[in-house]
C-alpha cells in the first residue's frame, strides 16, 4: 500500500469543519497513481433532505462523474470518520483500493428496521432480470 502524504486528510478536516448543523464528515477521494483529487464533500442530509447524503457517498458520486466510470479503480479514500455500513458497502461497490479514516465510530447502526416482505410479484420482478440477461447473451 502507497504511503500518501496526509494533505488529503487534512482537506478532509477543512471539509469537515464546514460543516455547520450537519455531523460534521469530510471525504476526500484521490487517485492514487497521479495523486489527482477527485472528489471532496461533507455531509449534507439534513441540506439535501437526503438521508444517505453522507460525504463519503456524495464524492463517490462526484469521483465518478468526474472519470466518467461507475467504479473508482486505484484510488484512495480519506474520511475524517470510520464509514458506517451504507458507505462501506458503497466504497466495496466501487472498487476503492485504500480506505483511510480517522476517528473510530462507536455509535450504534441505525436502531430502526423497517418491516422486509421478500418475494412479493417475485415471478414478475424476476422475468425484468432473466429478460435483461437473456437479451445480453444474445447479443454476444
Ligand atoms: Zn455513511
Amino acid at each position: 500500500m502507497k504511503l500518501f502524504n496526509n494533505k488529503y486528510m487534512e482537506l478532509a478536516i477543512l471539509e469537515a469543519e464546514k460543516c455547520l448543523e450537519e455531523i460534521p464528515v469530510g471525504c476526500v477521494i484521490v487517485n492514487n497513481t497521479t495523486g489527482e483529487i477527485l472528489a471532496v464533500a461533507k455531509n449534507q442530509m439534513l441540506n439535501n433532505n437526503d438521508p444517505t447524503a453522507h460525504a463519503e457517498i456524495l464524492a463517490i458520486q462526484e469521483a465518478c462523474t468526474k472519470i466518467n466510470n461507475y467504479r473508482l479503480e486505484d484510488t484512495s479514500i480519506f474520511i475524517t470518520l470510520e464509514p458506517c455500513k451504507m458507505c462501506m458497502e458503497a466504497i466495496k461497490l466501487a472498487r476503492i483500493t485504500n480506505v483511510y479514516f480517522g476517528a473510530y465510530s462507536y455509535k450504534t447502526e441505525s436502531s430502526h428496521n423497517p418491516n422486509v416482505i421478500g418475494g412479493f410479484y417475485e415471478k414478475e420482478c424476476s422475468e425484468i432480470l432473466n429478460k435483461f440477461f437473456q437479451d445480453k447473451r444474445e447479443t454476444k
